[in-house]
């Protein structure tokens, strides 16, 4: 087993990384991972990698915006290539970005970056919600598994929550979070969601590690458009069962 060098994806802003044993996780997830990419049981590991700070936009940004996904293509090429240097020829499968649906945010609580924020993005001391998850593999290798992180939740301790008043839609207002009320006030003409969320902005956690605003416009009006673009698919379902 091998301690695992992540200088490469440091340096590409790729700075969150955590190593799971297949064999350690739960019996449903671990279960889940062989019945639907490995029931050969081929992969030892689970690896997950993610971003935080402004680092990542920097590094995309200098190698070229070139294609129409390059956060994702960036960063499959970085870690694929870190991957290589040190394991060549390991038998690897992505499981995101991917076509199977993964519980990211779950993963991210089982390495203690995650906690619940009132508008359910990821939270987490220091860096705040400015983190993402980017790529996460199964792969052969014997890296030395990761010790969670082991935080608090920013959230326990914010008394006067300006996220929750900051809603433009109101969608924490009753102390759940009205995913419906949030996507409708983004597709509204003149929403101030459009590019950005206006909560998330308001959040004094990890300020300083802010995304660059054209990260987040970025993200955000690409969100935007899969939304747009799953409910013109269930409208066109939707009509054609009439
Ligand atoms: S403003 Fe407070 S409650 Fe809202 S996400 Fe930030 S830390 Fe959590
Ligand atoms: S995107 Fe806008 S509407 Fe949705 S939670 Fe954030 S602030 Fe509220």
């Amino acid at each position: 087993m091998s301690g695992a060098d992540f200088g490469a994806l440091d340096a590409a802003g790729l700075n969150l990384q955590a190593v799971f044993d297949v064999d350690a996780l739960s019996p449903a997830l671990a279960g889940r991972l062989h019945a639907q990419v490995d029931p050969a049981r081929r992969f030892r590991q689970l690896i997950l990698i993610g971003n935080a700070g402004p680092a990542l936009w920097h590094a995309v940004h200098a190698a070229g915006m070139t294609t129409p996904d390059p956060i994702d293509d960036f960063s499959v090429r970085c870690v694929m290539r870190w991957l290589a240097a040190r394991w060549a020829g390991v038998a690897v499968h992505r499981l995101y970005p991917g076509d199977v649906p993964i519980d990211l945010q779950g993963l991210g609580r089982l390495a203690g970056w995650h906690h619940d924020s009132p508008f359910k993005v990821g939270i987490q001391p220091g860096w705040g919600t400015w983190f993402a998850y980017r790529v996460a593999l199964l792969a052969d290798t014997a890296l030395a598994p990761s010790a969670p992180l082991t935080t608090a939740s920013p959230c326990a301790s914010c008394t006067d929550t300006p996220c929750i008043a900051a809603c433009p839609a109101g969608a924490m207002a009753d102390g759940g979070f009205a995913l419906d009320a949030c996507i409708g006030y983004r597709q509204r003409a003149g929403s101030r969601c459009a590019t950005r969320c206006v909560a998330r902005m308001r959040c004094p956690e990890g300020a300083a590690q802010r995304y660059p605003d054209a990260h987040i416009h970025h993200v955000y009006a690409h969100s935007l458009r899969m939304i747009a673009r799953y409910r013109e698919r269930a409208r066109a379902a939707e009509s054609g069962r009439d």
